[in-house]
């Protein structure tokens, strides 16, 4: 036999491509040529493939060999393909039965040795093999319990180049996928943990309810970091769809845990000021990683210290945000990842970080204007919901014994306000009100009375309020709206956005 085809899957972005890899044999000088847009690992390939075969005790077939990866036009990256394409040459050489591999996804890496290397995003490679029709899938053993997280595809394993040979053969066997004990999740920080902070407590509700992102203005110990982490908390369990899609891309990153499993909570990340760019929106050699940006992809991505980030990073949020999703340009082609996640920035309000008020602090009002205005502009403009925090006081922690409401009574009531803005807003195709456009709000049939937003329309007619600041009030007048089960806001609901806002005025 001089012809075989085995099957792989590429990844572009999250994003798995059935690959055919086609392999053919002919009479001339020994050689390998790989086409169809091979990246440097790729080519590297050649070289693993073969030690890995002549090290499992096989012979290589000194002759002419043509190793195609279809389509041509997908960018193939990474060294998830070494498998196939070692299968593929010992089919083609007739030193595999032909019918032995027929419907199979077979993935991983090799190493000189012949042993098979763990890889990146099995998880969506088992998925695109599912959706292609392919029902069974070879995968090495490290990522064999992921893999099972796909429904409607047999996952087996291998260890050894010599164990998959073994198997086609008849001789050996493939392994069942190891089914490791899952790790029991951390539990998730609760905000029954949070003293005082009622205005911080409320925005965080309001933000859950509403998708809105949040920014967090306050002196150093007044609780910033301890509201953040706690949203995700109050925010829904991901449903199968986004937990898949966030699942997809952590396993793309190499961060799932072992054992394979949906990840059902909404991730957080918290990048660190001095983080790069690549570590924030993605990047890296070969199959560019996901940054933060993407691994907080339908959960919360929180910025500590906001202005403390240099300009270009802040700059190249914007972008992801607006759309929800990165693009990432590479040498061959450009990988997507998604960004869609809810932001809470912090920032202390003057650079030297000291409480307010306290006499080590001699920043001048200037000095603390400019600190504040190194987030205005286009990224602070996609922020509904400022909020000012003060330190905490003596009087915030009187009674700091009595139970506090903790996150699943919150979550309910975030819940409950999610599906009245959902039912509301289907027609249009918004799901939270953090998404409805402003004008959209200012027109019938959502148009709000005079008398409810009387103070609003002076305020924007005075220039005490720009004509953002009017929009972004309104829809979180109507976030406040879903959490007390009204139909729309009244004058009540709007003073209250007026007072989220206050941050703003500063
Ligand atoms: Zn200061």
């Amino acid at each position: 036999m001089s012809y075989a085809k085995v099957c792989c899957i590429g990844l572009v972005g999250v994003e798995g491509h059935l690959v055919e890899v086609e392999v053919d044999i002919a009479p001339g000088l020994p050689g390998v040529t790989l086409t169809g847009l091979p990246d440097t690992a790729l080519n590297e390939a050649r070289d693993r493939v073969r030690a890995a075969i002549v090290n499992s005790g096989e012979e290589w077939p000194n002759r002419r060999l043509t190793v195609n990866l279809l389509p041509a036009t997908l960018p193939k990256r990474g060294s998830a393909f070494d498998l196939a394409i070692a299968a593929g040459i010992l089919a083609c050489a007739g030193e595999l039965p032909p019918v032995g591999l027929d419907g199979v996804a077979i993935l991983g890496e090799l190493g000189l040795d012949g042993a098979v290397r763990p890889i990146r995003g099995v998880l969506p490679m088992v998925a695109a093999a599912a959706r292609a029709g392919l029902t069974r899938a070879v995968v090495p053993l490290q990522n064999a319990d992921e893999a099972t997280v796909v429904p409607g595809v047999d996952v087996r394993a291998v260890d050894t180049l010599q164990r998959l040979i073994g198997f086609v053969r008849g001789t050996d066997t493939l392994l069942p996928p190891p089914g490791l004990p899952q790790p029991p999740l951390p539990p998730a920080p609760d905000l029954a943990d949070v003293a005082g902070q009622p205005v911080g407590r409320r925005a965080i509700e309001v933000a859950a309810a509403g998708g809105h992102h949040l920014a967090l203005i306050g002196p150093p110990g007044a609780g910033k970091t301890m509201l953040a982490e706690r949203l995700p908390s109050v925010l829904p369990e991901l449903d199968d769809l986004a937990a898949l899609e966030v699942t997809a891309v952590h396993s793309i990153a190499g961060m799932l845990p072992p054992g394979g499993r949906l990840l059902r909570r909404p991730p957080f990340q918290a990048p660190h000021h001095t983080a790069s760019l690549a570590s924030l929106v993605g990047g890296g050699s070969g199959i560019a990683r996901p940054g933060a940006l993407s691994l907080a992809h339908r959960g919360v991505l929180f910025l500590d210290e906001a202005p403390e980030f240099a300009s270009r990073v802040l700059d190249s949020l914007r972008q992801p945000l607006e759309s929800g999703r990165v693009t990432l340009n590479r040498t061959g082609g450009t990988t997507e990842y998604p960004t869609r996640v809810q932001l809470i920035i912090a920032a202390n309000p003057c650079p030297c970080a000291k409480p307010a008020g306290d006499s080590a602090c001699e920043c001048t009002p200037l000095a603390r204007r400019r600190y504040l205005g190194r987030l205005s502009g286009p990224l602070l403009d996609r922020i509904d919901l400022r909020v000012r925090l003060h330190a905490m006081r003596a009087a915030d922690l009187v009674g700091v014994d009595q139970p506090r409401e903790g996150s699943t009574a919150v979550a309910a009531r975030v819940a409950q306000a999610r599906a009245a803005a959902a039912v509301r807003w289907s027609p249009q195709g918004w799901r939270t009100n953090a998404e409805v456009p402003g004008a959209a709000l200012r027109r019938p049939p959502w148009q709000l009375p005079a008398a409810d937003i009387g103070r609003l329309q002076t305020a924007l007619d005075r220039g005490a309020l720009t004509a953002r600041g009017f929009d972004r009030t309104l829809r979180l007048a109507w976030t406040i709206s879903d959490l007390d089960g009204l139909d729309r806001p009244g004058a009540g609901e709007v003073a209250e956005a007026s007072q989220l806002r206050a941050g703003e005025h500063g």
